[in-house]
């Protein structure tokens, strides 16, 4: 009977159920979105009275808050383990991570777009971006790591041969789909020996694992705060200096020039180029927080606690008939606190309503966002997502599958309906 390992707010909410009454909540979705830690309420709570303009303002406050943003962008950095050259951009989330770089990733010798290589098991933040902004191949997922990894290394090869090398491999650290992940060092190798740069989609990873840009040579990060404890409206960008002082400014306007004349710009360099428009100092200091809270908890003991619900829920949620367990790769190094599954006979949506509705448990349904994998793998209508973090507790997993359970030995009780393409009671 486990306990959080980090008190988050909101634990417990009472959750209404179709027949009045009202149970706590149980949050197991925190894949889509965290709660947010204890400690970043408090950091919020105390930073709210002290912010006004950043980088614009000579007053007191205004120099108060560009101290505190540019002290979060230090932490944030710091956490994922920045190398000194290293820019920490601070964004809206993972999206507009990837959507920036792509607009960096520099063109091939000819003048046509960079080429970037990109498995179909990502989630559309890590795919659509490249297919719109360079010149994206999907690369089909293989049924196993060792598999997938040769493919990508005979791919990122005949690019070579072809002279038209790839600039860019984009994989995610954690699948949103099953949570497993890919060997670092392998994909790091496999792109570094074939001349092309990495980035990790850390969407999944960064919030429950110890993960280090400087340790793993992984040259570019992207994560979303509202993942990660924080609340939303932050994320970061986080890697090699040179692509992104090169790149064309992802937002043009305020605070990323140095002069502007009506005849031409002179961009800056560095973060500021990237980030026009006044900030998000408030996201910005609830992210660092959530990263200062993370990176002082023993690793090993949240991992230990997630690892722990996430085998009760796969061994309780396969013990029932008909429930089937979406995995991707049998030899993947490391899972982090995901489990998708199927229930035979039930539409993922009503799975989803039914557990809302009659147990007050929250979990995800659908296609997650990542449609190509989710038709390769046959699960055309979709799954469900049930996710684990610091802030969930064990009679939290024991519910869901207690729950489960019981809709596959006695039905729902409610009656329900599909109104605008949602279950509802
Ligand atoms: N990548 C992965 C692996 C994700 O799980 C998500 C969120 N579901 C994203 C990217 C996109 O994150 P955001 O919506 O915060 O941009």
């Amino acid at each position: 009977d486990r306990a959080p390992v980090l008190p988050v707010l909101g634990h417990d909410t009472p959750a209404p159920l179709f027949d009045g009454r009202r149970v706590p909540y149980a949050n197991l979705d925190v894949a889509a979105s965290a709660p947010a830690l204890q400690a970043v309420g408090d950091r919020v709570t105390r930073t709210l009275p002290l912010y006004a303009s950043v980088h614009r303002g000579a007053g007191y406050l205004s120099q108060v808050s560009t101290t505190l943003y540019e002290s979060a962008r230090a932490t944030i950095g710091e956490f994922v383990g920045a190398r000194p050259d290293d820019l920490t951009l601070l964004v809206r989330h993972t999206t507009d991570a990837l959507n920036l770089l792509a607009g960096c990733v520099p063109a091939a010798a000819d003048g046509t777009p960079g080429r970037v290589l990109v498995l179909d098991v990502e989630h559309h933040a890590n795919l659509l971006p490249w297919q719109r902004a360079t010149d994206a191949t999907v690369l089909t997922g293989r049924g196993t790591v060792a598999a997938t990894l040769e493919a990508v290394r005979a791919e990122l090869a005949a690019g070579t041969a072809a002279g038209r090398g790839y600039a860019l491999l984009a994989v995610t650290g954690a699948s949103n789909v099953t949570g497993e992940t890919l060997p670092v060092a392998d994909v790091v190798a496999a792109a570094h020996d074939a001349g092309a740069r990495v980035v990790l989609d850390g969407a999944q990873l960064v919030p429950h694992r110890r993960f280090s840009l400087a340790a793993t040579g992984v040259d570019y990060l992207a994560f979303s705060g509202h993942k990660a404890y924080a609340p939303f409206g932050t994320g970061a960008l986080v890697g090699r200096r040179d692509w992104l002082d090169a790149g064309t400014p992802y937002l043009a306007g305020g605070g990323a020039v140095r002069s502007v004349r009506v005849d031409g710009t002179d961009w800056h360099d560095g973060p500021a180029r990237h980030e026009a428009g006044s900030p998000n100092v408030l996201g910005a200091v609830a992210l660092a927080a959530a990263c200062e809270t993370l990176a002082a908890v023993d690793t090993v003991a949240l991992r230990e606690h997630e690892d722990a619900l996430r085998a009760r829920l796969v061994d309780g949620l396969e013990a029932i008939d008909g429930v089937e367990v979406v995995r991707l790769w049998p030899d993947a190094p490391d899972t982090v606190g995901v489990v998708t599954f199927t229930v035979s006979g039930w539409e993922p949506g009503h799975v989803a309503a039914y557990l809302s509705a009659e147990h007050g448990i929250g979990v995800r349904d659908g296609r997650f966002c990542a449609h190509p994998l989710l038709t390769r793998l046959g699960y055309r209508a979709g799954a469900v997502r049930a996710s684990v973090g610091a802030g969930t507790a064990g009679e939290e997993v024991e519910r869901l599958v207690a729950a489960v359970a019981a809709l596959v030995a006695d039905g729902p009780r409610a009656d329900y309906a599909v109104v605008d393409g949602l279950w509802v009671v």
